[in-house]
């Protein structure tokens, strides 16, 4: 009967510390605009795991590691695999489908349809955003779950295959917020600023390293109150919701890219703050 009762409390134990690291990691849904966790096992030292040559958040102990997995919204599904540097075999995980629905939208014509002008801008400021989500910094963030930037209803419409003005364009990579132009905008964990600017589709935008792959990007907003190089604490002030770019109101768009691919924000929001 001891037996019995000590086998249930380590057990009930067990089922706790599972809970507590479910609760602190990002949720995981393994499909595009998803993260997949990879079971490391034990190893003496952080792996360094990668996808292709893009490394990978790897988060735990010596007694487990997990990597965290960002996937892009056009990956194809199936079976794919992570390395990981000195070892001999692949870890493999696997990409489930997932249907995104399709939202329509109307703008000024001149955002959908580009004078070569615009497109000439769009291409450039395309190359620089592809340099900025590839910054990587070693040190990993110190939280995994983060708070909503501005208070206010959050769309649902990640990943949505997009319509404009009756076009096809680029799949919906982010979180909309709804909240009038001015609304403040708090930085949702700790991060470094490492880009500001003012782009044709993203209008004035924000992006924030928060260690390790994990960065964050704010867009269409009315002022920016920081520079690249600022230091922020969470909840530190960052700009103000605006109506910048190609939008159909004010609103903030936010985005988390995790290994260079964006995903969906709401798998890092805070428990409290999910809805
Ligand atoms: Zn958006």
């Amino acid at each position: 009967m001891k037996q019995l009762f000590a086998a249930l409390w380590v057990g009930l134990f067990a089922l706790n510390l599972a809970h507590a690291q479910a609760q602190d990691l990002p949720q995981e849904r393994a499909v595009p605009g998803g993260v997949a966790w990879v079971d490391l096992g034990a190893a003496a030292n952080r792996p360094d795991a990668r996808v292709g040559d893009v490394p990978v958040l790897v988060v735990g102990d010596t007694s487990r590691w997990t990597a965290l997995v960002g996937i892009p919204l056009s990956a194809t599904p199936g079976p794919k695999t992570l390395t990981v540097k000195g070892a001999a075999n692949a870890w493999p995980y696997t990409v489930k489908p997932m249907k995104y629905a399709e939202q329509r939208l109307k703008v000024a014509p001149g955002k959908v349809d580009l004078s070569a002008a615009d497109t000439a801008r769009y291409e450039r400021e395309r190359t620089h955003q592809a340099q900025v989500i590839a910054t990587h910094t070693d040190t990993p963030p110190a939280v995994l779950r983060l708070r909503a930037p501005v208070p206010g209803p959050q769309s649902s419409s990640f990943g949505l295959r997009r319509v404009f003005n009756g076009q096809s364009r680029n799949p919906h990579s982010g979180m909309d917020i709804a909240a009038a132009t001015g609304t403040p905008i708090a930085a949702p964990a700790a991060g470094r600023v490492i880009d500001t600017g003012d782009y044709f589709f993203n209008g004035k935008t924000v992006w924030l390293d928060h260690g390790a792959g994990l960065l964050t990007m704010y867009c269409h907003l009315s002022d920016i109150s920081v520079r690249v190089g600022d230091e922020l604490a969470a909840g530190q002030t960052l700009g103000a919701v605006g109506a910048t770019g190609r939008v159909t109101g004010p609103h903030l768009h936010w985005s988390v890219s995790l290994n260079r691919a964006m995903v969906d924000p709401a798998l890092f929001l805070s428990t409290a703050a999910a809805r």
